[in-house]
């Protein structure tokens, strides 16, 4: 039974909650509402802040589990407490800690700010995602290395109290080298070789036995990538605070970016989709049916009337059958493009059917012969392919077998 359970709430967990399952709480949270990740979260990482110094601290624990937050405002561990940003530090294995003198001021040391500590650089993926994924959603399994903090000695190295600030460099991690140079003397920065430029010394025998001092190891780590249906290409999945950890900083994001994939039957813009369409042409003048396999499991199977007439190139719509539109519920468009596949060339057909075809086909176009010309010349259609790119006398020699007398034919001018 506790007097009051705000800090509890704060945290989200239960007023039981052992000391692991507070600062499990408190890293999550503190990551999420941190300024400089989440501006806009106001005071939230200060109340989250508060909550866990005092449940960290089993004596303050007590009293607010019996007092509440009033019992503790006599005790100083009120709100003039620990600031946010110092815990957040700490916890996230600050320079320094608890052992030490603190922190570091002093010039070009430690990079912490006035606006708290450093943030870590954001790691970014490419997820190549294919569109029938885009179309039905899916949840992608991600594996890749990232740095954590030992949980061996939580990022600090060694034992509590055995990180000791170097005293060659004074923790700065550089030295200044003095050098005289004949008359002149050069001052040198130099990486501290006493500490290899960490500012840091940890007994070898106080040294975590897990991370041999490094404070961070290497993890391998699986992210779930939830692709929501109608994703789009490019737009960006974040987890939050999940980059590289490091002593002292606040991990960056982890953001995976959609890698849409080419779909070798539709063209997606945005929420609608673009196909090519080939149909015969008895399927285009008569009506009839044609499959449209979708992105998912299902075909479409779309009617064209008969007497509706698909002419070549000719678009339509198939409305609300594109791709669902991200978090709405609705659907893009699908467009169709026609191809008309007409008969090829050996296609055989009797002069009757032909005659049938006449009487059925709309009438040939009537034949206006162009004002102003006088002379007619027939001549017959020969495949292209065997006389493209090759313009010229021999072919046109060719041409010219016919009994046509030589120097005279297509170019000859209208005679008088
Ligand atoms: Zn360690
Ligand atoms: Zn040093």
């Amino acid at each position: 039974m506790v007097a009051e359970s705000k800090y509890y709430d704060v945290l989200g967990v239960d007023s039981n909650a052992s000391e692991a399952e507070l600062k499990k709480a408190y890293r999550k949270l503190a990551l999420k509402y941190h300024p400089d990740k989440n501006p806009n979260a106001g005071d939230q990482f200060k109340e989250i802040s508060h909550a866990y110094e005092v449940l960290s601290d089993p004596e303050k624990r007590e009293i607010y589990d019996r007092y509440g937050e009033e019992g503790l405002s006599g005790q100083g561990g009120g709100h003039g407490g620990m600031n946010a940003e110092d815990l957040f530090s700490q916890f996230f294995g600050g320079v320094g800690g608890m052992g030490g003198g603190g922190f570091f001021g002093g010039m070009g040391g430690g990079r912490r700010g006035p606006q708290g500590p450093r943030r870590g650089k954001d790691m970014m993926h490419k997820l190549k995602v294919s569109l029938e994924d885009l179309f039905c959603g899916k949840t992608s399994k991600l594996a890749l290395q990232k740095n954590v903090l030992c949980s061996g000695c939580d990022g600090k190295g060694g034992k509590e109290g055995a990180v000791q600030t170097c005293s060659t460099c004074n923790g700065q991690g550089i030295c200044l080298i003095v050098r005289q140079m004949g008359p002149m003397i050069q001052q040198i920065q130099q990486p501290c070789g006493n500490c290899n430029a960490t500012g840091e010394i940890i007994n070898e025998k106080d040294r975590c036995k897990q991370c041999k001092g490094q404070k961070i190891m290497a993890q391998r780590k699986i992210l779930e990538v939830h692709i929501d249906p109608g994703m789009a290409n490019g737009q960006s999945i974040t987890f939050s605070g999940e980059g590289d950890q490091a002593p002292g900083i606040v991990p960056g994001d982890i953001i995976i970016q959609i890698d849409q994939q080419q779909h070798s039957r539709f063209v997606r813009k945005g929420d609608d989709l673009y196909y090519e369409a080939k149909i015969d042409l008895l399927t285009a003048l008569a009506g009839g049916q044609f499959p449209i396999p979708h992105l998912n499991d299902s075909v479409l199977m779309v009617n064209v009337i008969p007497g509706e007439v698909i002419q070549p190139n000719m678009q339509k719509a198939i409305p609300h059958h594109g791709m669902p539109i991200f978090r709405h519920g609705g659907r893009g468009h699908l467009f169709i493009t026609f191809t008309v596949e007409f008969p090829g060339q050996n296609w055989a057909v009797d002069a009757e059917s032909l005659k049938k075809l006449e009487s059925i086909l709309p009438a040939r176009r009537e034949i206006v012969p162009p004002a102003g010309k006088s002379h007619i010349e027939e001549v017959g259609l020969a495949n292209a392919e065997g006389y493209q790119g090759k313009a010229g006398s021999n072919v046109y020699d060719d041409d010219e077998h016919e009994g046509h007398q030589h120097g005279g034919g297509g170019v000859q001018c209208a005679q008088q």
